[in-house]
């Protein structure tokens, strides 16, 4: 598994980029008032946050058992979409604590939710699979293995276009999701046209 700062970096610093980049001048000139500080420090702390929420049973383990394990409670996989609603669950919460909005909150959830699913792809990168739809289908599933698939092993045109549209769209939306938050959450992104 990818060490804890690689996916809290990764979500901030890759999927986050265009946040980055867009915070960099305000922050430059030293125009930004308390409350943008604010919001920006909860949604670096919820992102980091559920970036973690996939493997948060090692901390149980390594205190309890002694052990590393953390890629489940009890039979549920923690790297799975039924588990991914603890961190709609938790941004829904801290967005409603936070702004007393429910389309604020709903916002934070979606924007905790991108975060988490990074997780699932860098771990799917690094370990070749995750536990996407369980309980539907319970052994694990790699969207980045499916972006190798060539034509042979497809079988036919169809199958291989399908097969990488499928793959790429589930990073696409991943990506999206966060963008998506984001711009509700003050960051604006439009195209500017040339005069
Ligand atoms: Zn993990």
């Amino acid at each position: 598994m990818p060490y804890p700062v690689v996916h809290v970096l990764f979500f901030l610093f890759c999927v986050g980029i265009v946040a980055v980049y867009a915070i960099t001048g305000p922050l430059y000139r030293r125009e930004l008032s308390f409350s943008d500080a604010r919001k920006l420090l909860l949604l670096a702390f919820v992102g980091g946050a559920c970036t973690l929420f996939p493997d948060i049973m090692v901390v149980y383990n390594i205190i309890i058992n002694n052990t590393m394990e953390h890629c489940s409670i009890g039979s549920i996989p923690t790297h799975s979409l039924l588990f991914s609603f603890t961190a709609i669950l938790f941004g829904g919460l801290v967005g409603y604590a936070a702004f007393r909005e429910f389309s604020k909150a709903v916002y934070m959830a979606i924007f905790a939710e991108s975060a988490f699913l990074t997780h699932l792809l860098l771990d799917d990168i690094a370990e070749g699979g995750c536990e996407y739809l369980y309980p539907l289908y319970s052994s694990p599933i790699s969207v980045f293995s499916m972006m190798d698939t060539g034509f042979a092993a497809a079988g036919s045109l169809f199958h291989y276009l399908m097969v990488s549209i499928v793959s790429v769209f589930c990073v696409f939306v991943v990506i999206l999701m966060a963008l998506f938050a984001l711009d509700k959450f003050g960051f604006e992104f439009g195209y500017r046209k040339e005069k």
